[in-house]
């Protein structure tokens, strides 16, 4: 795609928008970004576009600018219903998105990860395989470094690794990777996306252009994921941690396995009790790992050893103290119900429970089973709180503690010896934090103000 002298709108300077606008000047490009915050609010990043003479339109967007273009990058932060980005669609101007734009550059392979939870973790751990197995490996995407940042390294031997999310899914048109996953699919980001069918069609443009060269790994314990493989060309291959599969990997005595394409032979990776990670939900997100590596022909003993030196990502189930003989976990990026619910199951009981944050239209009834199996206590936050109190009324004791310091505090107090206190929100962080990370940060610091 020649890019000099066109004109490019991008839309949205979020960290992927400033990056696909840099790099689209760079490539000769005429190139405004449009954004619907203030110029106050971009103060940060006005002066760099300018001086390398990107045209910014701050406070809103102009249809006229838009329809100027010959092309329009919309960012993952951007709705598509967005009235002028529908309006240029109408026109048939072309509408896509970073990583649409930036995969048409980069060399090398490329393995991506989607789904509805466990994308960095598994994102993360293939990246730490393909590293330790001598790869020249780059990890990027959703997480870390947008797509278009690691186009200036990537060399013909390169593996990219990426993380890619429904948003930046939807708008992909050729978008083809070699190995792609889909970890489950559960309900999430509907507000966004409207319905389930639709957030499921996103998600399914990751092997859209897939050919029988190419391999894409499937939950086999997911109906939704499932339906994928009568949609592709591609080799399937399952994971599952349930039940044996005719091609992947899952767990059989306490020991992950694989079989390949002559299928019957079965060949041992590891034991589960090598596997750092915690909870029945992330030796899923190991089985998908394992696929995706054998998949790229990295040996078993290989997978073994960089799998049991993998610790939880930051905010993701991650331990972070015992006090007083009570054990607190954060896993602040719960931000959604099934996330939770994987949370809880977790741990075999006597958990602590805090929910609660900006609701997300979700059921939260769904967690009552599991609540009273496991939970001794549940102590909201935040604006969800009274739909979570009247959802999840007489399941558990619940506790209105309206924000994480009181709620730290009360189920440190209320907790024994051996208990857990767990941050599991189910919600996203917007009321009251800037974003999830800073809402497990939080946490933590008032979890060590508890042991002083
Ligand atoms: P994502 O990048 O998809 O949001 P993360 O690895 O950041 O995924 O994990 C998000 C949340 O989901 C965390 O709370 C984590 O503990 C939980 N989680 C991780 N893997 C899974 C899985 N396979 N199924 C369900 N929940 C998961």
């Amino acid at each position: 795609m020649e890019l000099k002298g066109k004109r490019v709108l991008v839309v949205g300077l979020g960290k992927s928008g400033l990056a696909a606008a840099l790099f689209l000047r760079e490539q000769g490009a005429r190139v405004t970004v449009s954004d619907t915050r203030s110029s106050v609010a971009l103060a940060g990043e006005i002066p760099a576009l300018l001086e390398a003479g990107i045209m910014v339109e701050a406070g809103g967007h102009g249809l006229l600018t838009f329809r100027r273009q010959d092309l329009i990058v919309v960012s993952p932060g951007v709705p598509l219903d967005t009235p002028e980005v529908k309006q240029v669609m109408a026109f048939g101007l072309p509408v896509i998105g970073e990583l649409e734009l930036a995969s048409r550059y980069l060399h090398g392979q490329v393995v991506a990860i989607t789904g509805s939870n466990g994308k960095t973790t598994t994102t993360s751990l293939v990246g730490k395989i393909f590293a330790d197995a001598g790869r020249s490996t780059q990890v990027g995407g959703n997480i870390g470094l947008p797509v278009i940042e690691l186009i200036e390294k990537s060399t013909a031997e390169t593996v990219n690794v990426l993380e890619v999310s429904s948003f930046q899914l939807e708008t992909v048109v050729d978008f083809h990777p070699q190995i792609a996953a889909i970890l489950n699919l559960t309900p999430d980001h509907l507000d966004r996306h409207g319905s389930f069918e639709k957030y499921a069609a996103a998600k399914e443009k990751i092997f859209a252009r897939q050919t029988t060269e190419d391999a894409l790994i499937l939950n086999a314990d997911d109906r939704a994921v499932q339906m994928c493989a009568g949609k592709t060309k591609s080799r399937v291959f399952w994971f599952s941690g349930t039940k044996v599969v005719r091609q992947g990997a899952f767990v059989r005595d306490g020991v992950v396995a694989f079989i390949g394409k002559e299928a019957g032979t079965t060949e041992p990776v590891m034991p589960v009790s090598e596997i750092a990670l915690k909870g029945a939900h992330n030796i899923e997100n190991v089985l998908a790992a394992v696929c995706m590596a054998r998949v790229a022909g990295i040996s078993a003993d290989s997978i073994r050893s960089s799998v049991a030196s993998f610790k939880a990502v930051e905010h993701r189930l991650e331990f972070v103290a015992k006090v007083s003989g009570v054990a607190y976990f954060n896993d602040s990026k719960a931000t959604n119900v099934d996330a939770a619910m994987k949370a809880v199951a977790s741990f075999e009981g006597g958990v602590h429970l805090i929910l609660g944050g900006k609701d997300k239209n979700s059921d939260y009834a769904q967690l009552a089973p599991l609540l009273r199996e496991r939970v001794k206590a549940v102590y909201t936050i935040g604006s969800a709180s009274e739909k979570i109190v009247r959802q999840l009324e007489g399941v558990v004791k619940m506790v209105t503690a309206e924000t994480l310091e009181n709620a730290v505090a009360a189920a440190a107090e209320a907790a024994e010896q051996g208990d857990t206190v767990l941050l599991a929100p189910a919600c996203s962080s917007f009321d009251q934090f800037e974003n999830y990370e800073h809402r497990g940060r939080v946490f933590r610091e008032l979890v060590h103000g508890l042991s002083t």
